[in-house]
């Protein structure tokens, strides 16, 4: 047997370097791309596909187009160039002949001055795009166009083709990485071993793995593109299923949370608490509650409910359950001010009793921190409330048993994980409680929230009047300020929100030129005050004292006021430039009003240029169902953007898209169920090569290290 010496035996971890077809500059191109070897190769998939017309020769060409001057088709060509002419000028113009043995075309590129480089007398092409007839001659302007080596010039494509498009850059093109893909997939399929076993994947109707990838990167139809497709996203879907499952399993297994005590008495106990009566949704969703805090499987439960819903209520009831069992519990907040204003609340829900409060945030002088730390060690602290501050190392809790994360969409995957492990031992774990005022979305809730059991509170407390949205244009601005103006003569609050603290060059308004013009126009002759993060603790504080006193009343704050503040006094909301925030903070802010018994009201002030911002403020003018912002959301930003994969900490899907994949997404979660109660660990011998590439996507993210 003879060997050919420059072409190494490939291996699924040959460097580019070394692929056959790969010269040096277009290796440096794949490693940009951040392929390094075959497998990376293999693995970078076309982006999209264009369909490459059917080849004809210029006299059939000719023929179609019959004799009338001006007929267009659409139409292929390959030949040599005979003439290259350019002319430069106010529109520069770059002419070839091209001949193919059985005509000439004439090919015309407008303002493409550089293509004269790239061409020559001599060289072949294939030319693609909208031609016609121009006289004697037939013509084709602007098309697109491929150079042929003799590999490629090996037979003129008669039928229709798919051509697969790569993200490529200025070293390598996708025509290059399409010739080197052609002359290494099959070696390189033939060593890649399925993680599926045939049976299973037999019954899916799914291609093997190495069919997929072949599928996707030389289909010949587009229903081998779809069938590509189906089997890689099932992929993805069904490993993070897998994973979060096994990671659910894990945590229900392995780690013991406390048995919380519970009785009529505890109950009746932390009611008398409440300033009101819970409603029907908030009484179930603390019974569901109860019922886990009472098992030593830890609680991981998700509640969802608008802004409004009375979410604090609950996260109160959980909390209090775990100190009457004498440990601790942790409320965390996404923002300095909503765990001060929560600080607050339960202070006074709480006053004359024994639990003992303690507030950890970033911004503590060291002194006071140490002092609380040493505290909440001692367990001489019972409710501790923080931001992200409590999931710094300083922070030991004595006893954690319940832990709540408000406005979860704000967190991620990690920092649940890390609260988690505050518990005091490797096999202890607290129960967890999130809360979302972000309706997650069931294609969502079921991948990235996946191992969370759901519980929800529908609707408002009761009494709570509607709040009107409307949208006035800058020009208006004034009148939408009189209608501020009204509701403050009645005795009512208002927060005016502007999206920055200081003055840009830009046209924004700024708190504080926005402060002062109110105070001097508008709404002359009443107390306002500025409310930002910028802002020390003790003056906002003070401020927002005095704004909850009705001293205050506007506050013209940034989005600061998002999530949280709860003054169910104020009854309207100004917002200027509406259309520069995300549609779930515009909720958000409007949920600040609609808390008392009056009726309230939402100004959104803004010119909204673009399409989204247009939705945008629709949207909210249309709706105040959080559901429903939410659902438009998705449709508006897609996904991806809605719970980032930067925000969720797991490595984005490549090929899988959990809004057209429901179908498939479902399937992956039923099987994963099923998989992981059969074989919590995945270690049936025929799943070693599935879990060992389960591991390496979602180990790490979801922190499967001590399961595996
Ligand atoms: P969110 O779900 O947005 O966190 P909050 O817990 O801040 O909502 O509650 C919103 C407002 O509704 C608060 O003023 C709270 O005191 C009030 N509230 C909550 N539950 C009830 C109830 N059952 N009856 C009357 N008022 C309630
Ligand atoms: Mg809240």
């Amino acid at each position: 047997m003879s060997s050919i010496p420059d072409t190494p035996t490939l291996t699924l971890l040959t460097p580019v370097e070394d692929l056959p077809g790969a010269g040096p500059r277009a290796a440096r191109g794949l490693r940009r791309l951040g392929i390094r070897c075959l497998a990376d190769l293999v693995l970078h998939l076309p982006s999209r596909y264009e369909r490459e017309l059917a080849e004809a020769t210029i006299a059939e060409l000719s023929d179609q187009l019959g004799p009338e001057h001006g007929n267009t088709v659409n139409l292929a060509v390959r030949g040599e160039i005979a003439t290259v002419q350019s002319r430069r000028g106010r529109t520069s113009r770059v002419e070839i002949t091209l001949e193919d043995g059985t005509g000439t075309v004439r090919i015309i590129w407008f303002n493409m001055a550089w293509m004269a480089r790239k061409i020559h007398p001599g060289m072949r092409i294939r030319a693609w795009g909208k031609g016609k007839r121009n006289g004697d001659v037939l013509e084709l302007a602007n098309p697109r166009w491929t150079p042929l080596d003799e590999q490629d010039d090996a037979g003129t494509s008669a039928d229709e083709r798919l051509v697969p498009i790569y993200s490529a850059n200025d070293e390598i093109t996708s025509a290059t990485i399409e010739a080197i893909v052609g002359r290494v997939l099959d070696a390189a399929l033939a060593l890649l071993d399925d993680h599926l076993v045939d049976d299973y994947r037999a019954s899916k109707e799914m291609p093997t793995l190495s069919d997929a990838y072949r599928l996707l990167h030389r289909p010949t139809s587009d229903g081998d593109i779809a069938e590509g497709r189906r089997r890689l996203a099932f992929d993805e879907l069904l490993f993070l299923q897998l994973a979060v499952m096994m990671k659910r399993h894990h945590r229900r297994t392995a780690c013991i949370a406390p048995e919380l005590e519970f009785s009529d008495a505890i109950d009746e106990h932390i009611r008398a608490r409440l300033p009101f009566t819970l409603t029907s949704y908030q009484d179930q969703v603390s019974r569901d509650i109860a019922h886990d805090l009472q098992r030593s499987v830890p609680m991981n439960r998700l509640l969802q409910g608008d802004v409004g819903a009375g979410k604090t209520a609950i996260a109160l009831y959980a909390m209090l359950m775990a100190v009457a069992s004498g440990h601790q519990a942790a409320l965390m907040a996404p923002t300095e001010l909503l765990a001060e204003q929560h600080e607050v609340s339960l202070r006074s829900m709480l006053d004359g009793g024994r639990v003992q409060i303690d507030l950890i945030t970033g911004s503590l002088a060291p002194a006071v921190r140490r002092e609380r730390l040493e505290r909440i060690a001692a367990g001489d602290t019972d409710l501790i409330i923080g931001t992200h501050a409590l999931l710094t190392e300083s922070v030991e809790f004595n006893s954690l048993a319940a832990v709540v994360i408000d406005e979860q969409h704000r967190f991620g995957v990690h920092q649940r994980a890390t609260l988690r492990s505050k518990a005091n031992d490797e096999h202890s774990a607290p129960h967890v409680l999130v809360m979302t005022a972000t309706p997650i979305p069931r294609t969502l809730s079921l991948t990235l929230f996946g191992d969370l059991d759901c519980s929800v509170i529908h609707g408002r407390p009761p009494g709570r009047q509607p709040i009107t949205t409307t949208h006035v244009p800058l020009g208006a601005r004034e009148q939408a300020y009189a209608t501020v103006r009204a509701h403050l003569e009645r005795g009512e609050q208002a927060y005016i929100v502007v999206p920055v603290i200081e003055k840009t060059d830009s046209a924004l308004r700024d708190v504080a030129t926005h402060l002062d013009w109110l105070r001097q126009g508008p709404l002359a002759g009443f107390n306002l005050e500025a409310m930002h993060g910028r802002l020390d603790r003790e003056t906002r504080d003070d401020i927002m004292r005095r704004f909850r006193a009705g001293d205050v009343q506007a506050l013209v704050a940034t989005t600061v006021i998002e999530v949280g503040v709860d003054v169910p006094n104020a009854t309207i909301i100004a917002i200027e430039h509406a259309e520069r925030f995300g549609l779930a903070q515009l909720h958000q802010m409007r949920g600040r009003v609609g808390r008392g018994t009056q009726p309230s009201a939402c100004i959104l002030i803004g010119d909204p240029t673009t399409d989204d911002g247009i939705a945008r403020v629709d949207a909210l003018v249309e709706t105040d169902d959080g559901f429903r912002i939410a659902e438009k959301d998705l449709e508006i930003r897609g996904p991806g953007e809605l719970f980032g994969a930067r925000q969720s900490g797991l490595p984005p899907f490549r090929v899988a898209d959990i809004m057209r994949d429901l179908e498939l997404l479902q399937m992956a979660r039923r099987d994963a169920t099923e998989w992981i109660q059969r074989s919590p660990r995945l270690d049936e011998p025929q799943d070693r090569l599935l879990r060992r590439r389960l591991l390496k996507a979602y180990g790490e993210a979801l922190g499967l290290g001590d399961v595996a």
